[in-house]
């Protein structure tokens, strides 16, 4: 078998899916579609033939998506997941060329270049999980390439101060810049206006997180037609299917339940913060996200009594600078709640 080098000495996306009654580990909406708009999307869904291909690149809901960000819509690409558009964006700027980012940060980037056979430079996070700027100033003079930086950070849930992004903005010539805003709705503010001011640059974004569809698999990224026009190049044609398209187009007619929900995972948010500060050994570090990362010295015991509690979490112990890091998504209240009686017992126990 003659399997590539790079992807024989790759490992697969870690991932260990585990049953739990309170499932807080991959940072999704705890709530399922409105039932009102999970029907109307099924029968938008009956209406499309079955057997037909769908648009060849999702055409209708890159104007959807368009209109709802006042965005040029020769500037919108849309895929199965932002996953797919990050190995896009490999693919189209950071293969032969570079693949730029920080660590610990998102693993895909990662893992993309790493299987793409890109070249990888990953800068460590500066004290407090900020952007190592001068490093990173100093990597983009050895361009081109592809930078990718999540914001809000992810699995550190922090924003970057925005003057440091805006620096590497500035920085970064004609180097791609891509700004992943997975959790934007989580956070103070989106960094869109910079996106715009930037032809380089692309916002990525998800219907996994704040709209509820992880399951459902739809990403896209807002750009300058330009970009937009080479990154569409790397997706397979009909790649987004009706399903994708049905659903999509439905949530952006009525998208008002996702800033009602945002709300209430920034409230939440702050309750479990608030009581994971009170536990004894328990360092939390702020978020603008829809997950905390948290310190609890043993990461593994205490994963092990949330889990016989019949909580799961997210070990990131194994990731470079949090040694003894635990995640956890904001569930309902009552998960919430429940996961913090938990942290509590598991506290006391190993305290
Ligand atoms: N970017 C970040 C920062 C994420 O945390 C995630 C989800 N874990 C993704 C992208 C992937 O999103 P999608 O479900 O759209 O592939």
């Amino acid at each position: 078998m003659s399997v590539r080098p790079e992807v024989r000495a790759a490992r697969s996306y870690h991932f260990t899916p585990r049953p739990a009654p309170i499932k807080l580990d991959q940072n999704e909406s705890p709530y399922d579609l409105p039932e009102a708009l999970k029907a109307r999307a099924l029968a938008r869904l009956a209406e499309l033939p079955w057997n037909r291909y769908p648009e060849l690149g999702a055409e209708s809901l890159r104007a959807a998506l368009a209109a709802y960000h006042g965005w040029d819509e020769a500037g919108v690409v849309v895929a199965g997941g932002s996953n797919v558009l990050i190995q896009a964006f490999v693919a189209a700027c950071g293969l032969t060329q570079r693949v730029l980012s920080v660590a610990p940060t998102f693993s895909v980037y990662s893992d993309q270049a790493r299987l793409l056979g890109a070249p990888l430079t990953e800068v460590p996070l500066a004290a407090g999980f900020a952007l190592p700027v001068e490093a990173l100033r100093r990597e983009l003079q050895r361009g081109p390439g592809v930078l990718f930086l999540a914001n809000p950070a992810a699995p550190t849930g922090n924003a970057f101060a925005e003057a440091d992004v805006r620096a590497l903005f500035e920085a970064a010539g004609t180097w791609t810049v891509v700004l992943d805003e997975a959790y934007h709705q989580f956070a103070e503010r989106d960094l869109l206006p910079l996106v715009r001011a930037h032809p380089n640059a692309a916002s990525l974004r998800t219907l996994s997180k704040a709209f509820g569809l992880g399951g459902v698999r739809l990403g896209y990224a807002l750009t300058s037609p330009d970009l937009a026009r080479e990154v569409q190049k790397l997706l397979l044609p009909f790649s987004v299917s009706a399903l994708q398209l049905a659903v999509g187009l439905t949530v952006l007619e009525a998208p008002e339940y996702v800033a009602a929900r945002a709300k209430e995972v920034r409230l939440e948010r702050e309750r479990l913060q608030r009581g994971l500060e009170a536990l004894p050994g328990v360092e939390v570090f702020p978020s603008q996200t829809n997950f905390l990362l948290f310190r609890v010295g043993d990461a593994a015991a205490f994963f092990d009594h949330l889990l016989g509690a019949g909580v799961l979490v997210r070990r990131q112990d194994h990731l470079p600078g949090l040694a003894g890091c635990l995640r956890v998504s904001v569930g309902t209240p009552a998960e919430n709640g429940a996961f913090l009686a938990a942290a509590r017992a598991a506290a006391a126990a190993l305290g």
